[in-house]
């Protein structure tokens, strides 16, 4: 799970991003709009927190422009003015939430959670394929009735095949959602993980196979001979 912050105070992106691990929520950060929409349009983020107050543009015209051009992202809108009118000028741009500063760091996490939960966003609950089932929320993996945890990464390289599924997913879709784009990714760390999943699906009899489309990405499909 991995969010977007778009806030220009350093002090309160490294607040953030500390109270958002505790709750087990990844968070990048970028402190202009330019830097946001440039991260928005290459990634997929499972929520964006976004500060009105930004040194390039203001957070309401790059809110516009992300739902004009389609993308759903649940969006939090953070803003230091406590007007009605700017409360609503927000949630008519297409923002899911809104939270006045100061706010409690304990607030934040929990509206971010309670986006991340919100029916009707991109977050579906459970992805399923042949007799494979992944419930986005607890993170457990269902074969046949079993139930399997598997390490997060692993589990996280799942997530995106199913969501992608009959689909090719782009390398870079995956060291995006793995790394963020601060991580140094290694140049296998990729197959390394898919190698690893391979290897626990087939132990537990998960009749689905990961294609390698060598030089753009993986493919999962159900794989009917078992
Ligand atoms: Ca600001």
């Amino acid at each position: 799970m991995r969010v977007l912050l778009v806030e220009d105070n350093t002090e309160l992106v490294s607040l953030l991003k500390k109270g958002l691990l505790r709750g087990g929520v990844d968070a990048d950060s970028v402190g202009t709009a330019g830097d946001a929409a440039h991260a928005l349009a290459t990634m997929t983020y499972a929520a964006v927190v976004l500060d009105l107050g930004l040194p390039d543009e203001d957070g309401i015209s790059l809110l516009r422009g992300l739902r004009r051009g389609g993308d759903a992202t649940p969006v939090l809108v953070l803003t230091a003015r406590d007007g009605v009118s700017d409360r609503v000028t927000g949630l008519r741009a297409g923002a899911d939430d809104y939270l006045a500063k100061p706010f409690a760091m304990e607030e934040l996490i929990a509206r971010i959670e309670a986006l991340l939960r919100r029916p009707g966003s991109l977050l579906g609950r459970r992805l399923t394929l042949g007799n494979l089932a992944l419930d986005t929320e607890s993170r457990q993996v269902f074969v046949e009735g079993g139930t399997h945890a598997f390490p997060a990464r692993e589990t996280a390289v799942l997530e995106i095949l199913l969501r992608r599924s009959g689909n090719v997913a782009a390398k870079r879709l995956f060291e995006d959602q793995l790394f963020g784009l601060s991580g140094d990714v290694g140049s296998n760390a990729v197959e390394v993980y898919v190698h690893r999943l391979r290897k626990l699906l087939g132990d537990a009899g998960a009749t689905v196979k990961i294609h390698t489309v060598r030089g753009v990405g993986y493919l999962l499909t159900e794989d009917k001979v078992g």
